[in-house]
């Protein structure tokens, strides 16, 4: 077996959960969505743990999901494979951690770009540090019908939400904030120290009254049809995937990151 790409920090009632590929702006690899799935898995088992950070090591929350891997191995996928594919991995894992049991908080800073903005945004709280911004800009450069949970408007507002998509651009914590996608904004080098403390603090409810109020918000989403939403998405996120734009638009986008990824 390969080396975790997480490391884990228990404190108290507290567990943290770091994503742990630095070095590659966090890139979410296949083995790093399998080894995160399992450490929630494990989180969720271990009756001693009531609440959950998402974090991630080095300058960057996360760049999205790692193409330079989906190139080398999936880029000849038939339509069964990538929908068998991104439906375990990319939707099935997200929405797992948004039905986690336990209240989860997610702190980021730098980059929380694409398949960072979806996983980040899976998390019932966030915390910004000051340097953090967001962006989903994979219509512009790839082609493809945005992320595959299509979370932006329910945790951003749909006006705002199409602003960042139709135009690809960033959005800073401050204005997330504003915007309610933001918790709380902290500075950069107090992230941790912030986060931990907001932690312990949901972490002295009694667990099953927490996870039962959790349960009960979520459905006030559900009964919007959220759910519903976010599986049509899906659907239709799969079919852009088919598209002459993605296509050309994927190898151009590709070949840009990779020199954008030299460069860095
Ligand atoms: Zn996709």
């Amino acid at each position: 077996m390969s080396e975790s790409l997480l490391l884990i920090e228990q404190s108290g009632a507290v567990r943290r959960i770091w994503l742990n590929r630095p070095a590659a702006r966090n890139a979410q690899s296949q083995q790093l969505l399998d080894d995160l799935d399992a450490a929630f898995e494990d989180a969720k088992a271990d009756t001693d743990t009531r609440v959950v950070v998402l974090a991630a090591k080095g300058q960057h929350f996360s760049a999205g999901h790692d193409l330079k891997q989906a190139q080398a191995e999936r880029a000849e996928f038939t339509v069964e494979e990538r929908w068998a594919y991104e439906e375990k991995r990319y939707f099935g894992y997200c929405m797992r951690i948004w039905d986690f049991p336990k209240p989860t908080i997610v702190q980021v800073q730098g980059a929380c770009v694409a398949a960072g903005f979806m996983l980040a945004n899976m998390c019932d709280l966030m915390v910004a540090a000051e340097d953090a911004f967001f962006s989903d800009p994979v219509t512009h450069t790839m082609g493809a019908a945005a992320t595959e949970v299509l979370i932006h408007p329910w945790v951003m507002g749909l006006r705002n939400a199409k602003e960042l998509l139709f135009t690809g651009g960033r959005l800073g914590a401050v204005e997330a904030k504003a915007m309610g996608m933001v918790n709380r904004v902290v500075p950069t080098d107090r992230l941790d120290e912030e986060t931990m403390t907001l932690a312990q603090q949901v972490a002295k409810a009694p667990p099953f009254a927490m996870q039962i109020l959790k349960k009960s918000l979520n459905r006030s989403v559900d009964v919007q049809g959220m759910r519903q939403a976010l599986s049509a998405h899906f659907d239709l996120h799969q079919l852009s995937h088919l598209s002459e734009e993605y296509r050309q638009t994927k190898e151009a986008g590709l070949a840009n990151a990779l020199i954008k990824g030299t460069k860095a």
